[in-house]
């Protein structure tokens, strides 16, 4: 039975490689659980740089005006900060070309992916988070570092969140999880995906399977 084979191995042969307390789910190294969690931190990742690209370019009109040439004591209208945080994401998660050696997560994922896929269209944030989204993630997921991988993106989603907070992005749908029948499961603009927020449970269900939410997901998409 699969049970005991399971209780005859080591914890580290089964357990999620990301929380190191459920079971993975299926072959994923990863539980349903952590899974959700990396699938929304990177939509909301993303949704969080095109914030702070926002608030910066609020900030620019201040340059046109000629305060680059006002007294001295006048402060920068730019928030260093913020660009500070938006060069953390673009370094990690894009990183340079070769011969770089600063070649970060999505760059090293087109190349090493198996079986070989297409990479982003371009290599801009935004693109490329979707690319992770809707190619990548299941392959991220059974990886030995998808711990170190989860953990920087949570990380960089937080620097973005305190440099300038944003309204709540996720998005809580009116329906029964298929998994668990709790109403847990949630999505994020633009996603094809919504899943399930129970820990426990974790299911993923397609969007343009679930009738009662394409009306009210095609709202979503629009705004
Ligand atoms: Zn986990
Ligand atoms: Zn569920």
């Amino acid at each position: 039975m699969a049970t005991q084979v399971i209780d005859e191995q080591p914890p580290e042969h089964y357990l999620c490689l990301v929380c190191r307390t459920r079971p993975r789910r299926d072959r994923s190294r990863c539980c349903g659980g952590c899974f959700a969690r990396l699938r929304g931190d990177l939509a909301t990742l993303r949704f969080g740089y095109i914030h702070l690209d926002n608030e910066m370019q609020a900030l620019r009109p201040a340059i046109r005006e000629g305060t680059r040439h006002g007294k001295s004591e006048s402060r920068p209208p730019v928030r260093v900060d913020l660009v500070d945080v938006g060069v953390a994401i673009e370094e990690n998660l894009i990183g340079y070309p070769e011969p770089d050696d600063r070649m970060g997560w999505a760059r090293g994922i087109a190349r090493w992916h198996q079986p070989a896929i297409a990479g982003p269209a371009e290599w801009s944030v935004p693109v490329v988070i979707r690319w992770l989204l809707d190619q990548a993630l299941p392959w991220i997921s059974d990886q030995q570092w998808v711990w170190e991988f989860a953990d920087d993106m949570a990380e960089l989603r937080r620097r973005a969140y305190s440099a300038a907070p944003w309204q709540r992005v996720r998005v809580d749908l009116p329906t029964p999880c298929p998994g668990c029948t709790f109403l847990s499961l949630s999505t994020y603009p633009g996603d094809q995906l919504a899943v399930c927020r129970n820990r426990g449970c974790g299911r993923q269900v397609p969007i343009a399977t679930m009738k009662e939410t394409r009306r009210w997901t095609r709202t979503i998409a629009a705004a």
